[in-house]
């Protein structure tokens, strides 16, 4: 599922731009706010999401994983990701995943 951008949020600093390993994610010039643009291409990595300071960028959970409202929205630290997995029942439990890059 695409990534939807949160447009009030959204400060257009490119950082989704450089990290996106498909070079899916844009800047729209006019608006100077991110966009997919080829939302067929995203194949749900979550790197976008995780690099965005502003938590601008939500991935839809493909529906075969968990309806919406389902959701998975990580916060990135120094030397972590805080996980916040929803599921469809709105029960809320939480990750703590050290990153690697240290
Ligand atoms: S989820 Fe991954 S592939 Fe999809 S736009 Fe974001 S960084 Fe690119
Ligand atoms: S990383 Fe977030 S704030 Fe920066 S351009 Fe992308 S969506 Fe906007």
């Amino acid at each position: 599922m695409p990534p939807v951008i949160d447009k009030e949020k959204c400060i257009g600093c490119g950082a989704c731009e450089e990290i996106c390993p498909g070079d899916l994610m844009e800047i729209d010039e006019h608006e100077n706010k991110a966009f997919c643009r080829a939302n067929r291409d995203c194949w749900d990595c979550m790197a976008c999401v995780k690099e965005c300071p502003n938590g601008a960028i939500e991935t839809r959970i493909p529906y075969q994983l968990g309806y919406y409202p389902a959701k998975l929205i990580p916060k990135k630290r120094e030397k972590e990701i805080e996980w916040t997995i929803i599921d469809i029942n709105a029960n809320v439990e939480k990750l703590i995943v050290e990153t690697r890059n240290k």
